[in-house]
């Protein structure tokens, strides 16, 4: 299967950094999004980390202008699959909403055209079934932020070919990204591993065993993980982090993944880590110092 168009539909923190990595790499990029002022945003992330690799040399000044030129936007996932060879879906992570957008994209994408999810957890195989094309359906799951981590976690659903997974296995490091296949359980691997994790660091802190510093530090400096598991899930978002061990916890039926009383309050109270300005630690616009959040001092 020959890849050269690839559409990726939703421009946030992943749509973003998977658009720049594939529009890096020679292939022409349909952005699309519901939303025209996130799209804005996004090309201007795109051009500012490109610059970004500009300072450190990774890339040239007509490198960059070439990958920005093969780069469009639009506002109707119709318009922007139509001549797609493969689609990345890395929209919001909740299930009906990605259900809705499939069937949408199942409609007017080529019939070939290979579907793939960036989805954290949500089950590739129950997505693949709302499509015509369950063969041709698979997980394309990158970390964030995508332009630096090399891993791609790829899911293979229940019906995937195993030619598409070559494909996908192929295109990844076409990237520069090295490829893990794996198979379609809740929370595949990454987050089946990562998020028992940090679930457990919030609730050593909610039973008062440490406070958010020791924590991390603890995790940081004992297990040389380069960040501690509560600014992780600030850096994640702790809405996504919750929705994951929920998939987990219904998955499984297992309450070994059930999210922690202090998790599901944050989210409630609208304190959702990095993106919103508070967690476990605070962010204030323009600073990087790390600072504990009030409510944990
Ligand atoms: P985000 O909230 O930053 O961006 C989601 C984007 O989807 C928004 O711009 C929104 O406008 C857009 N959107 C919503 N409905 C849409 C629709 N119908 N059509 C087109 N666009 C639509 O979310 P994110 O953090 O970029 O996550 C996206 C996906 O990537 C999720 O499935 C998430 O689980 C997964 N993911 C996230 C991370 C992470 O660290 N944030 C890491 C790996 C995977």
């Amino acid at each position: 299967m020959n890849i050269q168009h690839v559409s990726v539909i939703g421009a946030g923190t992943m749509g973003n950094g998977i658009a720049h990595v594939f529009a890096q790499h020679g292939f022409n990029v349909n952005l699309i999004d519901v939303s025209s002022t996130q799209l804005e945003k996004a090309v201007q992330t795109i051009t500012k980390n490109m610059d970004r690799q500009i300072t450190k040399g990774s890339l040239t000044e007509e490198a960059k202008q070439k990958a920005l030129d093969r780069l469009k936007t639009y506002t109707s996932i119709s318009e922007g699959v139509k001549n797609a060879d493969l689609v990345v879906e890395a929209a919001t992570e909740n299930a009906a909403l990605k259900l809705q957008i499939f069937k949408q994209i199942d409609e007017h994408a080529p019939s070939g055209t290979i579907l793939a999810s960036n989805t954290s957890s949500i089950s590739i195989t129950k997505i693949a079934s709302v499509t015509k094309r369950p063969n041709l359906v698979i997980g394309m799951h990158f970390m964030n932020p995508v332009p630096v981590m090399k891993l791609v976690e790829i899911i293979n659903g229940y019906g995937t070919d195993q030619q598409v997974t070559e494909t996908i296995v192929t295109l990844s490091k076409t990237l520069g990204k090295v490829p893990c296949v794996v198979n379609d359980y809740p929370g595949f691997i990454a987050n089946k591993i990562l998020m028992p994790m940090i679930n457990e660091a919030i609730c050593s802190l909610y039973e008062g065993i440490a406070g958010v510093e020791s924590i991390d530090t603890i995790m940081k400096l004992g297990m040389a993980h380069p960040m501690g598991p509560l600014q992780l899930a600030d850096f994640i978002g702790l809405d996504v982090c919750l929705s994951i061990l929920n998939v987990l916890y219904q998955g499984f039926g297992n309450p070994k993944y059930a999210p922690c009383p202090l998790l599901v309050n944050m989210v409630a109270a609208g304190k959702l880590g990095v993106k919103s300005g508070e967690g476990f630690y605070t962010y204030a616009a323009g600073s990087k110092d790390l600072v504990v959040s009030d409510r944990f001092k």
